[in-house]
């Protein structure tokens, strides 16, 4: 039922999307607030936001609403969301889920992010905001904590991708990940996020892999939320490992807080995002919004590396992906490389989307047999 109570106790919850809440409950944590968070991304919660929800809105939107029609439900009252300027409609989700949450009945406050446009100490100021705490050392020694346990996400992922195609135990790596991710929430301080990689890391050297097995490698890009949450893409990452391709993917929780929020000047290397500007060139010369100019350029990038193909995950309708679907197939035929696009919605079903990447790995499989078949002996003997 629709609260009254924010103007007595401050609670915050804010919208589910992978691993997010782990970087920033700490933060929040150190700055005294109090949490509540809908339950991890399910069916009930796209349910939700799909009832309230224009239908031809994006999925992400929709399990946005989801959540917070179900955090407002035990009691939060502050509602926080992130946003970024740009020409898809992620500039309107907060103004759009505001305006039906009050329709709907629901009393609290929002309070938007702008991660892009907005400065360092306007985002403490916010965070301050939504916590009633004004103290700035503890501000910035929860960023600190929020920004050590993005990377280390972040690095105990990587390492999961690697062995999930080559371990001879399918699942044995993922349980190791899932004590490490646990053992990164319940950190208290950037020391107790450091052990707890280092232990992860030790126990993934016990995974027993088959270091002579032929892995294809796939790049993974497409749609930010799509990409990080595992509910949204229904385990994509873990079926092409089980399918025994390693997954390649940029579009990571710390490379986004590192591009959003560290000024140009005091980076050491080349973003994501500049690097997919610089290899998209020859396709788009302008960034459109979304993760459009990542997706042209992360598949010229693939196929620059010489890996076996692409993978593009993106919502249904999603307007900046719309543009980066039709330039996909000529990408693919210019610079031969196989890409797939897979699209999801709330209709989406789990087997349907299992089935085309069955079809995509014997693709691979097959390019890769006709190409040993075809490599050249002697510089006479072009296949
Ligand atoms: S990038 Fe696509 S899915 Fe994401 S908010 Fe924009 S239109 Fe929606």
């Amino acid at each position: 039922m629709p609260g009254s109570n924010y103007k007595r106790k401050r609670i915050v919850s804010f919208p589910r999307m992978g691993n997010i809440h782990i970087p920033i409950c700490a933060l929040l944590k150190e700055m005294n607030a109090e949490i509540i968070l809908a339950p991890p991304n399910n069916k009930q919660a796209l349910t939700i936001g799909t009832r309230y929800s224009p239908e031809t809105m994006c999925l992400p939107y929709k399990m946005n609403l989801g959540n917070y029609i179900q955090a407002l439900d035990q009691g939060a009252n502050i509602l926080l969301m992130f946003q970024a300027p740009g020409t898809c409609r992620l500039g309107n989700y907060a103004k759009m889920a505001e305006m039906k949450l009050k329709e709907l009945g629901y009393d609290f406050e929002m309070i938007v992010f702008d991660l892009y446009g907005g400065k360092f100490k306007e985002i403490v100021n916010k965070f301050s905001r939504a916590t009633d705490n004004k103290s700035i050392t503890r501000a910035v020694k929860g960023i600190k904590i929020c920004l050590a346990k993005f990377n280390a996400l972040d690095k105990i992922e990587k390492e999961l991708f690697y062995l999930r195609p080559r371990e001879k135990n399918f699942g044995e790596a993922e349980k190791i990940y899932n004590k490490g991710r646990n053992l990164i929430n319940k950190a208290q301080n950037t020391g107790e996020v450091k052990a707890a990689v280092d232990q992860t890391m030790a126990e993934y050297k016990q995974v027993y892999i088959d270091k002579s097995k032929e892995i294809l490698r796939i790049y993974l890009t497409g749609e930010f939320f799509v990409l990080l949450d595992p509910f949204v893409n229904m385990d994509i990452e873990k079926e092409l490992g089980r399918l025994g391709a390693e997954v390649d993917r940029q579009i990571m929780l710390s490379e986004w807080m590192g591009q959003s929020l560290i000024p140009k000047w005091l980076r050491k290397k080349e973003t994501h995002k500049e690097r997919a500007t610089r290899t998209a060139k020859r396709y788009m010369t302008r960034i459109i919004g979304g993760e459009c100019i990542e997706s042209v350029g992360d598949a010229v990038y693939a196929a620059e590396k010489k890996l076996d193909g692409v993978v593009h995950a993106t919502p249904f309708n999603c307007i900046p992906e719309i543009m980066s679907q039709c330039i996909l197939p000529h990408i693919s035929r210019k610079e031969e490389i196989p890409v797939i696009s897979l699209l999801v919605d709330e209709h989406t079903g789990k087997a349907g989307l299992i089935t085309r990447l069955e079809a995509f790995i014997d693709l691979m499989n097959r390019n890769r047999r006709e190409f040993r078949h075809c490599e050249p002996k002697t510089p006479a003997d072009v296949c």
